[in-house]
């Protein structure tokens, strides 16, 4: 689960790290509130949408100007300016895809003057099974591009859970900064502060960039993004309390009351399958046929026909796919009840599209026949090399 900057920042405020001063606002006219409360002399006027990219990001609607998605102004009335033709309108950053993402909140900050801009992010190295530091001097920037273009710039280290967060550790990222003096200091605070906020929020990433050195010789988390592991959420109800649905798939939010795992892609063909590896395994034989799945679906083991039914509506909705593949494994789920869910799921919404079954393992002679009582137009798969093919052409042959 993400959450916005401004959130983020609240959060790491509790545990202590220096941000700036900031309002959040809804609506337009809470704007000089906002103005009045941080008391300038320099705000700034940023877009709180869950993607990174926004000080560079363009606005669909003419109406919003020009400047981006971050705006510093040393006038509050540009602030409320910036803040009508902001709020609505559509941003298109790096990250948000060519759609954008409305803006539907801002975040109204003192500015701070950047004397220096890093990089600093945390999160869990699959490798090490370790929480890791990530951090270079090149902040602001794409770090995935520093990463490829001059990886000697980006400094790396894990945290042995044993010990938990060490003086030393502070010390390699001050040293891989250029800090001295009171500015390591400072350095080797923040990172006990945010090793103790990551690991007591269950955070999968936490993203500084850029942590700035001020004129005043400050070091301030001035951009932040948080996201959670979301097996963890259920020991975080605070966490939980600041998910924004309007900024996640509708389709995925569908699909967590069904306690399904699905998520959209970019692709055609719809899937529902049962097990996350044969989920995979279909997606790849689809795309070696020449498409790409709409989504990943994983039904689960312990499925029942009312699951399928709404795993199936969820896919059907979807104005992507053109060609549904349905490829269940009967094991702990029998195919009978696969094939009941789909026949009452395709009485309920029609379907527009091909779909092709394939069912194999327990009560599988009573799930075919199932299915082919109905009277459904549905192709019946004889293994996954021959269910892939077919929904392969029936969709391109359409
Ligand atoms: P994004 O990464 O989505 O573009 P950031 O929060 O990193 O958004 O903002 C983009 C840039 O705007 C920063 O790199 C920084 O130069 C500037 N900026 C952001 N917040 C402030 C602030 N409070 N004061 C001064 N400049 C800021
Ligand atoms: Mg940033």
């Amino acid at each position: 689960m993400n959450i916005h900057e401004y959130q983020a920042k609240a959060l790491l405020r509790e545990f202590g790290v220096a941000v700036p001063r900031g309002v959040a606002i809804l609506k337009a006219s809470d704007a000089d509130l906002a103005t009045d409360e941080l008391g300038g002399p320099v705000w700034v006027v940023k877009s709180q949408i869950h993607a990174g990219g926004r000080g560079k990001g363009k606005f669909k609607e003419a109406s919003a100007g020009d400047k981006g998605g971050v705006r510093v102004t040393k006038s509050s009335s540009e602030v409320n300016q910036f803040v009508k033709q902001m709020l609505g309108a559509t941003l298109v950053t790096e990250q948000t895809g060519p759609a954008g993402k409305q803006v539907n909140r801002l975040y109204i900050e003192e500015g701070s003057e950047i004397d220096k801009e890093f990089y600093l992010s945390i999160l869990v190295d699959r490798e090490t099974s370790e929480v890791s530091f990530v951090v270079s001097t090149e902040g602001g920037v794409n770090i995935e591009e520093v990463a490829h273009k001059t990886p000697e710039k980006i400094v790396t280290f894990s945290v042995d859970p044993a010990t938990g967060i060490m003086g030393h550790h502070g010390r390699t990222v001050a040293k891989a900064l250029g800090l001295s003096g009171d500015l390591a200091k400072q350095a080797g605070k923040l990172v006990a502060q945010l090793y103790t906020a990551f690991v007591a929020k269950d955070m999968a990433m936490l993203e500084i960039n850029p942590l700035v050195v001020t004129k005043h010789g400050d070091l301030r988390v001035l951009d932040a993004k948080v996201s959670f592991d979301d097996n963890a959420l259920y020991r975080h109800p605070d966490v939980v309390a600041l998910r924004d649905e309007t900024e996640e798939d509708a389709k995925e939010i569908e699909a967590s009351k069904y306690d399904l795992n699905y998520i959209t892609l970019d692709g055609t063909i719809g899937c529902m399958v049962n097990g996350a590896g044969l989920a995979m395994a279909t997606m790849d034989i689809i795309k070696l046929y020449g498409l790409a799945p709409a989504n990943f679906l994983d039904v689960g083991g312990g499925a029942d026909k009312n699951k399928v039914t709404a795993a199936f509506k969820i896919i059907t909705a979807d104005p992507n796919v053109k060609g549904i593949l349905i490829n269940i494994f009967g094991g702990i789920m029998k195919c009978d009840i696969i094939a009941e869910g789909v026949v009452a799921a395709v009485k309920e919404v029609g379907l527009k599209v091909p779909l092709v079954v394939r069912l194999e393992g327990t009560n599988v002679e009573a799930g075919k026949k199932i299915i082919a009582d109905a009277g459904l137009n549905v192709v019946a798969g004889d293994n996954l090399d021959d269910s892939a093919q077919k929904i392969v052409k029936a969709v391109k042959g359409a």
